[in-house]
This record gives structure tokens, sequence and C-alpha cells, in this order.
């Protein structure tokens, strides 16, 4: 899917769900949700609220969250907790599957593609259960941190 499509797909998705839940449909809102579309990997509120700010329009951080809420309960972005206490968000929809590689040292998050891994936790069939979303995080070391205490 070429990136107009895919926000055009999400434009919509956003639509339905807002009018079924009888929000309204500002153009701030909007504008969140493309900006998040047109981003790649893992960011926080922070970034993202200075990336508004910067380039978009000036949204306040309420909206900005009350907006995020509602991406998040209509299953547009995902929501991750990486082991410390801010919260990190990436888009859901049409974005590759991926788990996620989290250094202990300096924090920072790799994706991480395994499709053997991927087909293994999805053809598994749990009891009386419907998985519909997992996600996996691997904690260690990452090469730049290994390599710096093998100089010390
Ligand atoms: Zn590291
Ligand atoms: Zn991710």
């Amino acid at each position: 899917m070429d990136k107009d499509k895919i926000r055009d797909t999400v434009r919509q998705k956003f639509t339905e769900y807002l009018t079924a839940k009888k929000c309204r449909k500002t153009p701030e809102r909007y504008a969140i949700l493309d900006l998040i579309y047109s981003k790649s990997g893992h960011f926080d509120m922070d970034t993202l609220y200075e990336a508004m700010n910067n380039e978009h329009f000036r949204v306040s951080r309420g909206t900005l969250y009350n907006t995020m809420q509602l991406l998040l309960d209509c299953k547009l972005v995902l929501k991750h907790q990486f082991g410390n206490n801010l919260s990190y968000y990436e888009k859901a929809f049409n974005n590759d599957f991926h788990h996620h590689l989290i250094c202990n040292q300096c924090g920072t998050v790799q994706e991480y593609k395994d499709n053997d891994l991927k087909s293994l936790i999805q053809s598994k069939k749990i009891k009386r259960f419907t998985p519909v979303l997992y996600s996996l995080y691997i904690f260690g070391t990452c090469g730049k941190c290994a390599s710096t205490k093998k100089r010390k």
C-alpha cells in the first residue's frame, strides 16, 4: 500500500470510529493522525508534542493526550512500555509486524523482524482464548553498549 492510500484508509477508519462514538471530528485530531502515520518507528508523547508544534499547528497537550486515547481505542496506534516508566507509541495499521529488542544499558529499542517466530506464535491454538494482538520484548545489551564495555 502506498502512503496516500494508507493515509486515506486510516482517516476513514478514524472517521467511522469518531462517528460511532459521537466524538467531534476536529482538524487537530486528523493532523495528529497524519503526523503519526508519517513517522516510522517508536516515539514518546514529548517527541510527538514537539513535532506537532514545530511542523504543523499548535495543539495543547490535553488535545494530544485525548486524541491518543481515541487512536489507541480504535487500534490505529499501539502503546508499549519498554521496561521504563515512559510509554512509547507506534502506528498500528499496515505496520510491518515486528518484535522489540531493548537495551538495558542505554534504553534503545530496535525493531526485530523474525518470520519464524511470528508464524510460530500465530499458529498456536490457545484453548478458550482468541488472540488479537501480542508483543514480544527481548531485553539485553545492544551492539554499541557491548563494544563500549569491551573497550573499557
Ligand atoms: Zn545499548
Ligand atoms: Zn515496534
